[in-house]
């Protein structure tokens, strides 16, 4: 029997780096696309009609997506871990259509309903900040923790947003862009640091320590490179936690004896599990404010500019945003 389902008329979706990959390269890792494939990921919309049975939601609803639905009857759904659920049907994951369009049919329990005062593109971007409570749970970032963080991309700056709002006292975040440190820094990072390319890890590992008070607690790493990884492993203070966001190559180099020997745990991060009710929480309360990130606006008719704009990083993009409906179509408070 299908779960109760609704038909949502989509209003905002924001355009991820997966998404601009499927496009470029047709595939990541063993994810490949074989038939024409709708993107998007990041997103919400309208309830438009309620299937039989839906009771958590009514016509009218504003809702953000969580974009996987998992099988609900394995061992890890049981468990409530159903990120890792292997049958999960996730959007714009070949081979699963996503919802850049102008209706949209999903499970109702993975709608979350939006409060009045939280806007369609704060929705949609609770997919990212859903990523970055989830690497800061995984991380176990609390009162006082020293987090560094290795990238300052959209999901670098949500594990900042997290962090912050989870007690971090100090967060120090890397990047090789020095106006992506800028709005970090914005957004309220203790410290940020410019790396450049031709230093080794062992190398930055220096700036760092000599940047935050002391070896940071937690690192997440949220490029993905090798160096970076390696950085972490080196930087984090014995007892810590590394946890691994980023994804590049499948296999690198890295430090295992000097984690080992200092009992520094790496730990990976898929997705997001539970974490969408804590980015609600927090962007409805204030305690965190995504708007920062989204630096592009524009309508569905002029998709194929925006994944442009989101490919090259033209104009300092961060997080651009597709419009599916006029923007504030579906917002009652004016933002
Ligand atoms: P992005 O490419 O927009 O941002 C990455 C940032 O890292 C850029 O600003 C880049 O300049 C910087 N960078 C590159 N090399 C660096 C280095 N050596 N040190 C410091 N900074 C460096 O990507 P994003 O959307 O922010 O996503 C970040 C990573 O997280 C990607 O690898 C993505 O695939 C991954 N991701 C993983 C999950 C998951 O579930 N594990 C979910 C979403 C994204
Ligand atoms: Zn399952």
């Amino acid at each position: 029997m299908l779960p109760p389902e609704v038909l949502l008329a989509m209003d905002s979706v924001g355009i991820c780096g997966s998404d601009v990959h499927y496009l470029t390269a047709g595939r990541i890792g063993d994810f490949v696309v074989t038939k024409p494939m709708i993107i998007g990921h990041e997103a919400a919309g309208v309830v438009a009609k309620v299937g039989k049975c839906v009771k958590n939601l009514a016509v009218g609803d504003r809702v953000a997506i969580e974009p996987g639905v998992p099988c609900r009857r394995c061992d890890h759904c049981k468990q409530g871990k159903y990120n890792l659920c292997a049958d999960m049907v996730f959007c714009a994951t070949p081979p699963y259509d996503g919802n850049l369009t102008r209706f949209y049919k999903h499970a109702a329990d993975f709608c979350y309903k939006l409060p009045d005062h939280v806007s369609m593109e704060e929705g949609a971007l609770l997919e990212p900040l859903s990523v970055g409570v989830h690497a800061c749970r995984r991380a176990e970032v609390g009162l006082g923790s020293k987090v560094l963080i290795l990238g300052a991309g959209p999901i670098g700056l949500v594990t900042l947003l997290a962090a912050q709002a989870m007690g971090a006292a100090e967060i120090l975040i890397t990047d090789l862009v020095q106006h992506r440190l800028d709005v970090a820094k914005e957004l309220g990072a203790t410290h940020t640091l410019l790396l450049d390319r031709e230093q080794s890890a062992e190398e930055t590992v220096k700036r760092v320590l000599c940047t935050m008070s002391e070896a940071p607690d937690k690192a997440v790493d949220c490029c993905g490179a090798e160096s970076s990884a390696r950085l972490a492993i080196f930087a984090t203070r014995s007892g810590g936690v590394v946890v691994i966001v980023g994804m590049g190559a499948p296999e690198i180099k890295l430090p295992l004896i000097n984690a080992l020997a200092r009992e520094v745990d790496i730990r990976g991060v898929f997705r997001y599990c539970n974490d969408y009710p804590a980015a609600l929480a927090l962007v409805a309360s204030g305690k965190v404010n995504v708007k920062r990130l989204v630096t592009h606006h524009f309508d569905i008719t002029e998709t194929a500019k925006a994944f442009e704009t989101s490919r090259y990083g033209h104009g300092g993009a961060i997080k651009v945003m597709i419009h599916v409906q006029p923007r504030d179509a579906n917002n009652s408070v004016k933002f």
